[in-house]
């Protein structure tokens, strides 16, 4: 099987085909780096993303916040809903910790904002 994917770790977006059998790459080709073929890798093995949302206030506004390393991909959603049921007191500086290892991913969940 061949996949297809835009590499997303710099902006260059080199289109990548990524030969696959029983979940695991045989190939990866069209990176013009190694960290594209390692991107690829990952993305077809274990996908992670960094986190980027925001969190309620007590004063009932909102703050930016994200993790502070890329999470599963598929725990984005329940991970949202813990941010959701957060409200954060202020003040707050950029690089506090809202949310310490969220749902045990080794990721903090981190302001990106003074407020
Ligand atoms: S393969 Fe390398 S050069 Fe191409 S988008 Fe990915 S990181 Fe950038």
């Amino acid at each position: 099987m061949i996949k297809e994917l835009t590499c997303i770790v710099c902006p260059k977006g080199c289109a990548l085909r990524v030969e696959l059998e029983n979940q695991q790459v045989l190939s990866v080709t069209g990176n013009a780096c190694p960290r594209g073929k390692q991107y690829a890798i990952d993305e077809c093995t274990h996908p992670t993303r960094t986190l980027t949302t925001t969190a309620r206030t007590a004063d009932g506004g909102v703050v930016s916040v994200k993790t502070d390393r890329a999470i599963p991909k598929e725990l984005m959603f329940d991970c949202m809903a813990q941010i959701n049921r957060t409200v954060v007191s202020l003040p707050v500086r950029v690089g506090d910790v809202i949310l310490e290892n969220i749902l045990g991913t080794g990721a903090n969940v981190i302001a990106t904002m003074n407020l």
